[in-house]
């Protein structure tokens, strides 16, 4: 993802995709059918993404491995870059359901 071509392919990918609320600080909602966990899903460059992921791959940066992104605005569908503030959390460890400020990392209901 560091081709500038390849980036602005993503961001046109994404913006087809997406909806924007009139708020300043709205959520960007994922407009196609979420996967089983209620992620967006995205197909670009080759490869199936969670849309959030690629979302702020493309405007922040890579993602560090074993890491994961958290919605502050609990919206899993939501891209918006800034709703992914990188409050990261380690995969696969005793921290998964908690973010680094402690608090629950709200799951929707099965
Ligand atoms: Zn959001």
């Amino acid at each position: 993802m560091t081709a500038l071509a390849d980036r602005e392919r993503a961001v046109a990918y994404l913006d087809a995709r997406i909806s924007r609320g009139d708020g300043a600080d709205d959520c960007w909602t994922w407009t196609l059918k979420p996967d089983r966990d209620g992620y967006g899903v995205a197909s670009f460059g080759g490869r199936q993404w969670r849309a959030h992921r690629l979302s702020y791959t493309v405007h922040v940066g890579d993602i560090p491995d074993g890491h994961d992104l958290d919605h502050v605005c609990e919206t899993r569908l939501c891209v918006r870059p800034s709703h992914l503030p990188g409050e990261r959390i380690a995969v696969g460890t005793d921290q998964e359901d908690h973010c680094d400020r402690s608090h629950p990392v709200r799951r929707p209901a099965p």
